[in-house]
């Protein structure tokens, strides 16, 4: 079966508004609303340079935007996939990746995969080309299995557990707990500027979520690129009482030398890094040096599915686990945790607001939501979601 078009488009779908008003606003972290995303990112090293909402860092605004990849058969049937940065990859997809695909065996993925690799050397196969073969390739993924009428996690080698383990990552520890999680992640909201009175007043934010989750619960602490290797060592120190699961991504991700010396300066905090690492080689080296204990590569950020895989067999190789990004919130990313056995937890980003039903701000027709914590996946063909041709008009 030939591939027959490939389109970068939009959602356009009009979902009701949540009927449920929320019962409280987000609680403050940091002196401010406990949104996740207000994690200092390298950039805001600059006062000028606000967190919250991107702005006015202009190139983050289009991570809010989800750009969706329809692959079509000559058949009609189609699968989809979906990425961020559509507006910078939206013509590399339709001026390289599309002349390159169309006319080809759509069920050849791993052949279509190593030719878009290929063709990319010259463009730095990572970053932004990473992003753009990311949702052509789940596309694919979706197409194939609905093409023989099978779910994702079947193509993939099965399901290695009849659901999925959640972690939640959320600011909201009372109501995440109210919908029965049990391991918890939470922001960062502290930078290496913000010095010793910085890391006080995280640890004071630690140490209360830890006095309300328990000891038992898995406690996790996601920092995203904030930190340089000597303040790392000072704040895992700090937090080694509340035992944490790991700290995830307090470097850069090009620094490999300061996370091994960051892993053995702190051993007893497990170091978690990977979504902001693009594609096999990166990972490679993270993972051939022994730098970290945990990978966390984006299925839609690296390459898709099939590049993913790699990473995973590179990290099972070496007995670490793959807990990919976002893994519980994205229909890629549940297929993949459903059938890798070193997939031990999905996690689950909680976007509905305190007494808010999780299906009424889910944006993902026909994803799984969790229930106490367990996520059964869609055993649907392909990746299970319910979309309809009109959801969709071209991205622009
Ligand atoms: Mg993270």
């Amino acid at each position: 079966m030939k591939i027959k078009s490939i389109e970068c488009l939009k959602l356009v779908r009009a979902f009701p508004a949540p009927s449920t008003p929320p019962r409280h606003p987000l609680p403050m972290v940091g002196g401010k609303p406990g949104r996740t995303r207000n994690n200092p990112h390298p950039i805001h090293r600059y006062p000028d340079i606000l967190t919250g909402a991107f702005v006015p860092n202009p190139g983050e605004a289009f991570f809010t935007r989800t750009m969706f990849v329809r692959v079509t058969a000559e058949d009609g049937s189609w699968g989809i996939g979906s990425s961020h940065w559509g507006e910078y990859t939206k013509a590399f997809i339709e001026q390289h990746i599309a002349p390159l695909l169309i006319g080809r065996d759509c069920m050849a993925i791993e052949h279509l995969n190593d030719l878009m690799w290929r063709s990319f050397q010259r463009l730095g196969h990572t970053g932004l080309v990473s992003m753009a073969q990311a949702p052509v390739d789940i596309a694919l993924w979706d197409l194939k299995g609905k093409l023989l009428g099978v779910p994702v996690y079947t193509l993939l080698g099965g399901p290695s557990r009849p659901e999925l383990d959640t972690y939640v990552t959320t600011s909201d520890i009372d109501w995440a707990m109210e919908l029965g999680f049990t391991r918890f992640k939470i922001g960062n909201f502290i930078q290496l500027t913000d010095g010793t009175a910085g890391i006080n007043r995280l640890e004071d934010y630690v140490a209360q979520t830890r006095e309300k989750v328990g000891p038992d619960a898995d406690l996790m602490v996601n920092v995203v690129m904030g930190y340089n290797v000597e303040f790392a060592i000072r704040v895992a120190e700090r937090l080694r009482p509340y035992n944490l699961a790991w700290l995830e991504e307090p470097l850069m991700p090009w620094d490999h030398e300061g996370h091994a010396q960051l892993k053995h300066a702190v051993p007893t905090v497990p170091l978690a890094t990977g979504e902001t690492h693009r594609g096999r080689h990166a990972f490679a080296e993270l993972i051939g040096r022994r730098a970290v204990d945990i990978v966390q590569p984006d299925i839609s950020w690296t390459g898709g599915l099939s590049e993913t895989l790699k990473i995973y067999a590179l990290a099972e190789a070496a007995g670490l686990q793959t807990l990919v990004h976002v893994g519980g919130g994205r229909p890629e990313g549940q297929h993949f945790s459903l059938t890798m056995p070193e997939c031990t937890l999905a996690e689950y980003n909680l976007r509905s607001p305190a007494g808010v039903p999780l299906e009424e701000v889910s944006r993902v027709p026909g994803l799984a939501m969790p229930v106490n914590g367990k996520i059964r996946v869609s055993d649907a063909p392909g990746l299970g979601t319910d979309y309809h041709p009109d959801d969709f008009v071209p991205f622009d």
